[in-house]
């Protein structure tokens, strides 16, 4: 093949190409280093150590080489993910990443979890995870960044509170009050949502997610901009868009809800 005569297009495809083989490659290779490293493989061939085996052989940095030791030790209670490891089937990077969060009971279903979803959706389900872990431990949650009340707001609390009058009590009353007026417009329109064969989220639906989660993602710590209004329950077997069953998502959490119901909907992009 003479490379100068292939067109711009045609280059960037061989790379492509290329570059999904080495790093196919690769993978497997990381994944046969913790038996190297058991055996003394490299010892017997005249390495002084696994990082010159690995660095002289695929070019592995010492972290690299550290890291992938360090899970395949981790791994040792959770065969699944062992089991991607080893065979090269996903990146140490992302073992890496569900590394923290892994036990026996989730293991599976993490092991399932990496291997369709992208780097960053991955990264998202670990802190969602963690969140939730920390969530269930008062006062261990993450920290709220500073409210930004207007003056007039902050005086007129501040004169109720040096009245005596709880204002966290009268605050709490009002995001209640929020929350049943939200929840009672959804139930409204969802009672009325006509069958429809149309895509459209009616602009009334619209609307009212917009009042709940402004123009960001619905699940809960998330503030990442919605990317879809996913359908919670299957579009195509309601024929509704019932507001209490449609939800603005991230790229991220909309990616994790197909993964783990892969009975997938149909939605709008924003
Ligand atoms: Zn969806
Ligand atoms: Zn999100």
């Amino acid at each position: 093949m003479n490379i100068k005569k292939l067109s711009n297009r045609e280059l960037h495809k061989l790379a492509l190409n290329y570059g999904r083989n080495a790093l196919e490659w690769r993978r497997k290779f990381i994944g046969i280093l913790p038996d190297i490293f058991e055996r003394r493989v490299y010892k017997q061939y005249g390495f002084g150590s696994i990082f010159e085996y690995a660095a002289k052989l695929a070019g592995l940095t010492k972290e690299q080489v550290k890291r992938v030791l360090s899970l395949d030790e981790k791994f040792q209670k959770t065969p699944h993910l062992h089991a991607l490891l080893v065979t090269g089937e996903v990146s140490v990077n992302k073992l890496a990443r569900v590394a923290s969060i892994a036990t026996p009971e989730n293991e599976e279903f993490l092991s399932t979890q990496v291997q369709v979803l992208s780097k960053s959706a991955v990264e998202t389900l670990v802190r969602d995870e963690k969140f939730n872990r920390e969530e269930s431990v008062p006062g261990h949650g993450p920290q709220p960044e500073n409210l930004s009340f207007s003056p007039e707001v902050q005086s007129r609390l501040i004169e109720l509170q040096q009245k005596g009058i709880n204002i966290n009590d009268l605050l709490l009353e009002f995001l209640q009050k929020r929350d049943l007026e939200i929840a009672q417009q959804k139930e409204q329109l969802g009672e009325v949502a006509p069958e429809t064969t149309s895509r459209y989220i009616p602009a009334k639906t619209r609307r009212i997610l917009t009042k709940e989660h402004g123009k960001c993602c619905s699940v809960p710590g998330c503030t990442r901009p919605a990317q879809a209004i996913h359908h919670t329950q299957r579009f195509a077997l309601t024929n509704r868009h019932d507001p209490r069953y449609v939800a603005p998502l991230c790229k991220e959490h909309h990616a994790i809800a197909h993964s783990i119901d892969l009975k997938v909907c149909a939605e709008r992009r924003l």
